[in-house]
């Protein structure tokens, strides 16, 4: 997969004309991005120089020519692996860049420099301008926020601290460097703050803590195939059970350590354990072994600088005090005195007082076995000395220790407070939000109800309107019915009494409307019909009213009129249908005949017709095309 990135961004690059080429053959942005990755996450470790410096080989093959940000990357790896025998060399290296004002504005490099002329001026014994290093990467990585960075710094700070006995503040940086380390997904660091962690509590003689901290740190954080950290966890696991007084357990895990690195080749770690299995013979009081075993040793550190003539074991230091006790109590004294003198020498210089406490108590058992009492007495003494210290030291860590867990208990608790009552306000938040988003929903669908109700209520109006007028409306000549026109002369009766007023009725019918039907067709009736209608509509006035009483006949009310209004009336409707012309039937005159009253005051509407009626005949009789009144 990684190389089909690969070669698909060089076709890219090629194909955009970048400048593909490169003076080194095989330099590759991609490579060296990758094996940065690598190292940032954990997953390439170095646990001697030469692999480190393999790698840093590599690295530097694949920087890619004229790339500043790339080259400053390699240079801080420069600064630690190039240096890792010239201690002075890398203060300057790394000293160049931090005075460089190109790098003022770039924190995590000037970060790292730090800390890589920290780490060389710890080689160098310089504890002071160490710490004072190590103060100012700490502040420059948390200004990047670069969590690797900020993890890095710390840990290097709990060494420092952990050297010199203080294991609470070890114990809290680490802890701290623990999570940056999980927050930069750096599974080696992860897996190192454990273990450091463990070392801690194991150096206050907490060694359930210790023994926890290791077991997890091993079933999670361990790679089935990284040999190394395997054997670093029980070699740990091994101290505590030897500082526990048991000693099969730790001398079991012991071999099983050096077998490890025997099945890796590395004849450096195996010599060590040795050491610290004799360490153990030590305590089971097993001389006879422990002589053996410095033979044995002493063998493999003869074969080890024939190769490398500045060879000496990782824990040269204790060495030589665990040779010192076997010797004296083996009988082999003056060599034993012998060494204790030289371990001292070596000791002291490392300012350990788990170590140096070791030594006086030893020391001063081979004094008094060689009868220097006066020796053994102050030996005596200054391990009396050194315990107290320690057990004081160790009291004091332990409080300073319960005190930080006490405040990141309550830390802990605040935060979690917090949070519960962040999930809270969320929550109401949540209810609230849902309980509006229903009442909107609500309001929507009332407005929505709403409105459908209203727009059905205005169609209903309409509806009944236009039912109404239909139930009052002639169809052919659209005037009003006979039912209309009834019940509008009833109102007319009704509205007419009580103001004193007169009102009339006509009836009009069409003569012999018979035979226009014969001769034309009933088509030509029905147009003759609407014709007549309209006629008689618009001459009458605004108030008057008109119906089609049936067939060819109309009632017509006029409200408020006397009879001779009413005559005038008649005889201007009579006028106006005989002046209708219709060209389409030749020869065709339309007339009316119309019957005319005046009705009483408290008449039945039936009455008044029934008078306009008899009118109407009368109209008729007389020969048509004439009104008549009663
Ligand atoms: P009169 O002068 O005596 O009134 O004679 P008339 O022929 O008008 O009267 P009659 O009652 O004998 O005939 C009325 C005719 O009106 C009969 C019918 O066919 C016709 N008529 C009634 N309603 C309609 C209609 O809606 N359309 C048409 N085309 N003819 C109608
Ligand atoms: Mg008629
Ligand atoms: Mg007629």
């Amino acid at each position: 997969m990684r190389r089909t990135v690969q070669y698909l961004l060089m076709q890219l690059c090629c194909a955009l004309w970048l400048n593909c080429y490169s003076p080194h053959a095989q330099a590759d942005v991609v490579t060296f991005d990758e094996l940065i990755r690598q190292l940032e996450q954990g997953e390439r470790v170095f646990y001697d120089a030469k692999a480190a410096r393999d790698f840093l080989q590599q690295l530097k093959q694949q920087l890619p020519p004229g790339d500043e940000k790339r080259l400053r990357r390699l240079q801080r790896e420069v600064c630690q692996i190039d240096y890792l025998t010239d201690p002075a060399g890398g203060v300057q290296f790394a000293g160049r860049f931090i005075s460089d004002p190109a790098l003022s504005s770039d924190h995590l490099t000037l970060s790292y420099f730090y800390q890589c002329r920290a780490a060389h001026l710890l080689n160098l014994g310089e504890v002071a301008r160490q710490q004072e290093d190590l103060t100012q990467a700490l502040a420059l990585a948390n200004s990047s926020e670069d969590a690797l960075a900020q993890a890095n710094v710390l840990s290097q700070q709990a060494d420092t601290h952990s050297i010199r006995g203080e294991h609470a503040e070890a114990l809290v940086r680490l802890f701290k460097a623990f999570e940056l380390f999980q927050k930069a997904d750096n599974r080696q660091g992860i897996g190192l703050s454990l273990e450091n962690i463990a070392a801690a509590f194991r150096r206050m003689a907490e060694y359930d803590q210790a023994i926890e901290y290791l077991e997890t740190s091993e079933r999670e954080y361990i790679a089935p195939n990284d040999s190394y950290r395997q054997a670093f966890v029980l070699q740990q696991k091994a101290f505590i059970y030897a500082e526990m007084g048991k000693t099969p357990q730790a001398r079991s895990l012991m071999q099983q350590v050096r077998q490890i690195y025997l099945d890796i080749g590395d004849p450096h770690y195996a010599v060590a354990t040795l050491i610290d299995l004799l360490w153990v013979s030590n305590l089971e009081q097993k001389y006879a072994e422990s002589v053996e075993l410095i033979g044995q040793i002493d063998n493999e550190i003869k074969k080890l600088k024939q190769k490398d003539p500045a060879f000496r074991p990782f824990n040269h230091a204790i060495y030589q005090l665990y040779q010192a006790e076997a010797l004296s109590e083996y009988g082999q004294l003056q060599q034993g005195l012998r060494k204790f003198a030289e371990a001292e020498q070596v000791l002291v210089s490392e300012q350990n007082p788990r170590y140096l406490l070791m030594l006086n108590q030893a020391w001063a058992r081979a004094e008094a076995k060689a009868g220097q009492y006066q020796n053994a007495y102050r030996l005596l003494d200054v391990a009396g000395q050194l315990q107290e210290k320690l057990n004081s030291q160790a009291k004091q860590q332990r409080e300073a220790l319960l005190r930080f867990q006490f405040d990141s208990e309550l830390q802990s608790q605040k935060n979690t407070q917090l949070q519960a009552e962040n999930r809270l306000t969320g929550q109401q938040l949540a209810v609230l939000e849902a309980a509006q988003r229903w009442q909107y929903i609500a309001i929507a669908l009332f407005v929505v109800l709403a409105l459908i109700a209203l727009l059905y209520a205005i169609s209903q109006i309409q509806r009944n309107k236009r039912l109404h007028k239909l139930a009052m409306t002639d169809e052919l000549t659209q005037v009003g019915n006979r039912r209309f026109v009834l019940a509008r002369c009833d109102q007319v009766q009704q509205q007419a009494a009580p103001l004193q007023q007169s009102w009339c009725l006509m009836i009009t019918d069409i003569d012999h409307f018979k035979l226009c039907n014969d001769q034309f067709g009933h088509e030509a009736g029905d147009e003759v019909l609407v014709a007549v209608a309209r006629t008689l509509q618009t001459t009458l006035r605004q108030q008057d009213i008109i119906g089609r009483s049936g067939g060819e006949e109309f009632l017509l009310v006029l409200p408020d009129t006397v009879e001779a209004q009413a005559l005038e009336m008649a005889e201007r409707l009579r006028l106006a249908v005989a002046a209708l012309k219709f060209p389409r039937f030749p020869g065709y005159q339309v007339t009316v005949s119309i019957g005319l009253t005046q009705a009483g005051r408290h008449e039945q509407v039936r009455e008044v017709i029934s008078r306009a009626d008899s009118a109407l005949y009368r109209a008729k009789d007389n020969g048509r095309n004439q009104v008549v009144s009663t």
